[in-house]
C-alpha cells in the first residue's frame, strides 16, 4: 500500500546542506491529540514559517507531504544548527498525526522504510531524545520500526510500554550509566568519561563518578552535554559543568557530582533522554 506523495509545499525555515551527514530519523507528533490538529494546519504552519520551525515530512494515514528536502536541515528538534549533538544537523524529522491509528503507523513506517532504502538503516529517535519536550507523546517507535522492517506490528501504542533500556538507579555513575548516557547523547559508546583532570576537592568533587580516565582533551560525552547546556566545550566535568548539570536535572547545585545528582541523571536516562 503506497501513500500519496505531496510535494507542492515548501517550508519557509530550513538550512541548506548536510555537512554532518544523516544518521537518524526523528519522530514527532503534531501536538496534543485533544486539540485535533489537522494535516493541512501543520503543513500551513511550516509553509508560512509562523513558528520559525519546520520538519522534513508531515505524515498521516495515506499521505505524506515533503516540506524540506532530506538533504537539507529542517528546524525541527529545537537544538539549533551547528550543534555537535544536534538532531537538526543529523536527523530527518517526521511530524506524525497524534491520533496514532493503524493507518498512521503504516504510512509513517512506509516512509521510514523508503528513507532507509536511500540513507541506510537509520535508527529512530523520539524528539525528546534531542530536546527537553514531551514530543512525540505516546508514539510507539518500536512499532514503527517493526512495520518498517516487515515484522509483525505488535500491540497498539496504548498497550505497549516504551522500549527504553533501563539502568539501575543506584547513584553510582559506573560504566553502564556512562554507556547509556553516551547512547542518549549520541557520542561514541565506551562506558568511560575520558580525558579528565583531578578535582581539587574544594570548588568541586566527583564522588559518584566511578568510570573515568585522566589525560588531555576532555570527553566527547561531556562536550555534548556542554553543547546541550550552552556551556563552553572543554570536555571536562568541572565545577561549572557539574552545577549546570545539577540545574538541568533539578537537584541542589553544590558542585559535587555525587549520588543525588547521579540518581536524577539515571532516572532521566531511563526515560530515554537527558
Ligand atoms: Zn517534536
Amino acid at each position: 500500500m503506497a501513500y500519496q506523495d505531496i510535494t507542492q509545499y515548501n517550508a519557509a525555515c530550513f538550512t541548506q546542506g548536510r555537512p554532518y551527514g544523516v544518521s537518524s530519523i526523528t519522530i514527532h507528533w503534531w501536538g496534543d491529540p485533544g486539540t485535533h490538529p489537522t494535516f493541512e494546519g501543520v503543513v500551513d504552519t511550516f509553509v508560512t514559517g509562523a513558528r520559525r520551525t519546520s520538519a522534513h515530512y508531515v505524515a498521516e494515514a495515506g499521505r505524506v507531504a515533503c516540506l524540506v528536502d532530506p538533504d537539507d536541515r529542517a528546524w525541527a528538534c529545537g537544538d539549533g544548527i551547528g550543534c555537535r549533538s544536534g538532531g537538526n544537523d543529523k536527523s530527518i524529522s517526521i511530524e506524525c498525526n497524534p491520533r496514532q491509528n493503524d493507518g498512521d503507523y503504516q504510512t509513517v513506517a512506509e516512509l521510514v522504510s523508503n528513507l532507509r532504502a536511500v540513507y541506510g538503516d537509520l535508527p529512530l529517535y523520539p524528539h525528546k531524545h534531542w530536546f527537553n519536550t514531551a514530543c512525540p507523546g505516546t508514539y510507539d517507535l518500536g512499532r514503527i520500526d517493526r512495520i518498517a522492517k516487515g515484522l509483525p506490528a505488535g500491540k497498539p501504542a496504548h498497550d505497549a510500554k516504551p522500549a527504553v533500556p533501563q539502568i539501575t538507579v543506584d547513584g553510582s555513575c559506573g560504566p553502564a550509566t556512562v554507556r547509556r548516557w553516551q547512547q542518549v547523547m549520541g557520542t561514541p559508546v565506551d562506558g568511560v568519561v575520558s580525558g579528565q583532570v583531578m578535582p581539587d576537592g574544594k570548588s568541586y568533587a566527583r564522588p559518584a563518578l566511578k568510570s573515568c580516565s585522566y589525560g588531555k582533551g576532555g570527553s566527547l560525552l561531556i562536550k555534548a552535554v556542554q553543547a546541550r547546556l550552552g556551556l563552553a566545550r572543554d570536555g571536562l566535568l568541572g565545577p561549572a559543568t557539574i552545577r549546570a548539570i545539577q540545574a538541568h536535572l533539578g537537584v541542589a547545585q553544590d558542585g559535587s557530582f555525587g549520588p543525588a545528582t547521579v540518581r536524577a541523571l539515571q532516572a532521566r536516562l531511563n526515560q530515554g533522554t537527558f
